[in-house]
């Protein structure tokens, strides 16, 4: 089979790869940092020339994937108005540069955790898997979702931004994207330190603790936090408690909503601290959870299921995320 042109356009990365859409391996790679200059072209021009690379001298199937960071317009093709890529440019263009460049009539487009799911959901096909949920615990929280062997991609392809749902009515914590009480803004890597800094002053963490002079001295690494969790440390315990009752609330919420039978975990956070989620987090789901728990397994593709996902749905031909650009 021809290999498919995939592009994975990160906040801090861009990939272009060539992907065996059968045996679901990168062929080839190539990638280039995100431009962050907030300038609309920016994004574009470094696509050109990742794709430019890497099908030079290669016959590449007709179809092609985009997997990116949102929100999207997947129809037109364009990433809206991306909160992690600096400037936050609008309406940048990912399609165009596939197609000018790439020698490829048609264009698939999804968020990267659909696509992940996607990957994820292809690869177990052999098991039966129809339905399948990806959750991503990284910088942010992010998910996908297979029901019934079809991607739930939603009207403009940012279907389960699982990140954002409410897992505190009170909204002790506000979000980076203007929302409160939601998920990733107590839990993720990039603002489980924040959590922490607002307990200590409210007096929840106890100031004698390693991790409130962690805190105190400015430390920004969450995973310091998790080594002093396990280490022993009082202030870590209370914050991992209540990062615990989260993660398994949201988590809980995403089963009961849409009943998979596998769930796939990923993401930085989680892979480098799997002790945690299964001895702390996924026991706790029992508790929010009205169905049958799923199982839990580890991603199959690591930081290339994006790639080979959106891969997989040129492949597939998934018509929700075929883009229509101008149209
Ligand atoms: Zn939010």
């Amino acid at each position: 089979m021809e290999a498919v042109l995939s592009v994975d356009v990160g906040a801090t990365w861009l990939r272009a790869a060539l992907v065996d859409p059968e045996a679901l391996r990168v062929l080839k790679l190539v990638r280039a940092p995100t431009p962050q200059s907030g300038r609309r072209e920016a994004i574009p021009e470094a696509l050109r020339e990742v794709v430019r690379e890497v099908v030079a001298g290669e016959r590449v199937r007709r179809e092609a994937g985009v997997a990116t960071i949102g929100p999207l317009d997947a129809r037109r093709g364009v990433v809206l108005r991306a909160p992690n890529v600096a400037g936050r440019p609008e309406m940048v263009d990912v399609v165009g540069p596939v197609v000018e460049v790439g020698g490829v009539e048609e264009v698939f487009v999804l968020n990267d955790c659909n696509a992940a799911a996607i990957a994820e959901w292809w690869a177990r096909r052999s098991r039966g898997i129809e339905d399948l949920l990806y959750v991503t615990v990284s910088t942010g929280i992010g998910a996908g979702c297979v029901l019934s062997s079809r991607p739930l991609l939603g009207r403009r392809g940012n279907a389960i931004e699982l990140g954002h749902v409410v897992v505190d009515p009170s909204g002790y914590m506000g979000c980076g994207c203007g929302g409160r009480g939601h998920w990733e803004a107590y839990a993720s890597g990039g603002n489980m330190l924040s959590f922490a800094r607002r307990l200590l002053e409210d007096g929840l963490i106890p100031s004698s603790s390693e991790l409130a002079e962690y805190l105190t001295s400015g430390g920004q690494d969450p995973s310091e936090a998790f080594r002093l969790y396990r280490a022993g440390d009082e202030g870590a315990a209370q914050l991992f408690a209540r990062l615990a009752e989260v993660h398994a609330a949201g988590l809980a919420s995403a089963v009961n909503a849409l009943d998979p039978e596998v769930l796939v975990l990923g993401g930085s956070v989680y892979l480098s601290n799997k002790d945690f989620f299964a001895g702390s987090v996924i026991p706790r789901m029992s508790s929010y959870l009205i169905l049958e728990a799923p199982s839990v397994e580890d991603p199959a593709f690591g930081e290339h299921s994006p790639v080979v996902g959106a891969a997989v749905a040129a492949v597939l031909g998934i018509r929700e995320a075929r883009a229509r650009p101008g149209g």
